[in-house]
């Protein structure tokens, strides 16, 4: 089978297409063939190396297809089911095996490019706008790198449930996007200071919740305009990792809460990982929540789907097809 494999680990160059067996299930896996695979930008991150993995790898966290094969103590699927993940290396390929408890069922209503492109970055904005802050509404979140695959969705989750969401994104094309997912105020923070047009917005009381992905360029001002004793909820760093900072800022800044979540934690039990991935196949399925598939790529290009990413070029979902 053809895969996108990881030698040693650094800029998209080091993504090779290879040659590889077919893998066979473990007693508890299950093999798919994909239709789809997400690209993530923690597959960045693993790329480069900043989280460390055993060489060489097969690169992907997240897919979507039908079960070919299973091992002997899988009871959960069956061959010939249509299924879904994220969390598990190894989707950027023609096949993978995944642990039979991480596949879930993919619904009717549900295209397979509709699931692969939700897994990862739909649950994220659902445990982040219901979980990890649950937005109420009438409350104010400011969202950054809001026409971004997570940022779509988490902009389109939090107007659903009612809250005023001031965006921020880099460019006229994302900003009109980030506006039609229902962000209520958009900011392009590369031309305006977000912390000062925040405040404004705000008439200086701040914002409840700051969803930040972005993290270098962005963190340190995020905290000042959250309102006393608000949230900032650091979810990722596609500017680059947060410095460490001194905790005292969260006091002298007005009691303030930080969390550094991630997904894995939030979808733990096979009972949450099946109710997280059910509401937000739900939402998909009955058009509340609209999925844009900005680009779909042969897998042969993974490298430039990475370029795009990295580069900043791309919005909503990327997908390659194996
Ligand atoms: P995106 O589609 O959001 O792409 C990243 C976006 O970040 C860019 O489009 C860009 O938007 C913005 N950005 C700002 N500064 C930079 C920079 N210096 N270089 C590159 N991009 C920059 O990617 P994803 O939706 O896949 O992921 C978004 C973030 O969420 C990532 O940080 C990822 O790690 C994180 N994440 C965290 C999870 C968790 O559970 N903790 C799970 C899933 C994702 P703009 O041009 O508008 O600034």
């Amino acid at each position: 089978m053809k895969a996108i494999q990881v030698k040693q680990v650094g800029g998209p160059e080091v993504m090779e297409l290879v040659d590889l067996p077919v893998p066979q299930p473990k007693v508890n896996d299950a093999v798919v063939k994909l239709s789809a695979s997400g690209v993530n930008y923690i597959d960045v991150y693993i790329r480069e190396g900043r989280y460390k993995t055993p060489l060489p790898f097969v690169l992907g966290q997240e897919g979507a297809g039908v079960v070919t094969a299973i091992g002997p103590d899988v009871r959960s699927v069956k061959i010939g089911d249509r299924v879904a993940w994220a969390g598990v290396l190894g989707s950027y390929a023609e096949y993978a095996a995944v642990p039979a408890e991480r596949l879930v069922p993919v619904p009717a209503g549900v295209s397979d490019q509709q699931a692969a492109g939700t897994m990862l970055q739909g649950m994220t904005a659902h445990y982040l706008s219901h979980d990890t802050y649950p937005l109420q509404r009438g409350e104010t979140a400011l969202i950054h790198a809001a026409a971004g695959g997570v940022g779509l969705l988490l902009t389109q989750m939090a107007h659903n449930i009612g809250a005023r969401v001031i965006a921020t994104v880099s460019t006229d094309e994302k900003a009109k996007l980030a506006r039609e997912a229902g962000a209520d105020d958009v900011i392009l923070y590369t031309q305006t200071d977000f912390e000062t047009e925040t405040k404004r917005l705000t008439a200086n009381k701040g914002v409840d919740v700051v969803y930040d992905s972005v993290g270098k360029t962005t963190f340190e001002k995020g905290l000042n305009v959250l309102r006393l004793r608000g949230m900032m909820v650091l979810f990722g760093g596609s500017s680059g990792p947060v410095p460490p900072f001194d905790l005292i800022q969260l006091s002298q800044k007005g009691s303030l809460y930080v969390t550094r979540p991630t997904l894995v934690s939030y979808t733990i039990t096979r009972e949450e990982l099946l109710a997280r991935s059910s509401a937000v196949c739900g939402m998909i399925a009955s058009g509340k929540l609209k999925l844009r598939i900005e680009h779909t790529y042969p897998l042969a290009e993974a490298q430039r789907a990475h370029r795009e990413l990295e580069g900043r070029q791309t919005t909503g979902k990327l997908l390659l097809i194996p």
